[in-house]
């Protein structure tokens, strides 16, 4: 397959899934009556140049795509998209606020151990840290907000 064959598959994944799981999240939130989705603003200020995998190419970083067709797809069914700055959502715990250690089962936690499914806080506050994640994006909404 040559190089702009890949691309061009790669591009079409990319399309069909953001598709799907926006479709999906949508789903999701009409069958439970969730009127209000919260995602991170990454269109704003983020230096995706500073990471690769963000990096805004042809392809466009499926992340961003997804938070894009999210935004129609819910507003078609009158759910509400609000949006958080994506400043340390990621790296503090959702419970204490303290700076948390990521790891996968196994390794040893680390700061900036990036794809760790697990996290640990100085104070001893453990668990998923996707949730975690989500837990902080609904917290800033919440403090933004209230
Ligand atoms: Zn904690």
């Amino acid at each position: 397959m040559s190089t702009e064959k890949y691309y061009l598959k790669i591009e079409h994944l990319n399309e069909y899934y953001a598709h799907s799981i926006s479709r999906k999240i949508v789903n999701y939130c009409l069958e439970n009556q969730i009127k209000v989705i919260v995602v991170p603003n990454y269109e704003q200020r983020i230096d995706f140049t500073k990471r690769n995998y963000m990096k805004t190419n042809n392809f466009d970083w499926i992340g961003r795509r997804i938070i894009r067709y999210l935004k129609y797809k819910a507003f078609a069914e009158g759910i509400v998209v609000g949006t958080v700055k994506p400043y340390h959502i990621t790296d503090v715990c959702s419970i204490c606020g303290e700076y948390i250690k990521k790891y996968n089962q196994g390794y040893r936690p680390r700061k900036n151990y990036h794809g760790g499914q697990l996290y640990i806080c100085p104070n001893g506050h453990r668990g998923n840290s996707f949730l975690n994640t989500a837990k902080n994006i609904g917290l800033h909404f919440l403090r933004f907000y209230s």
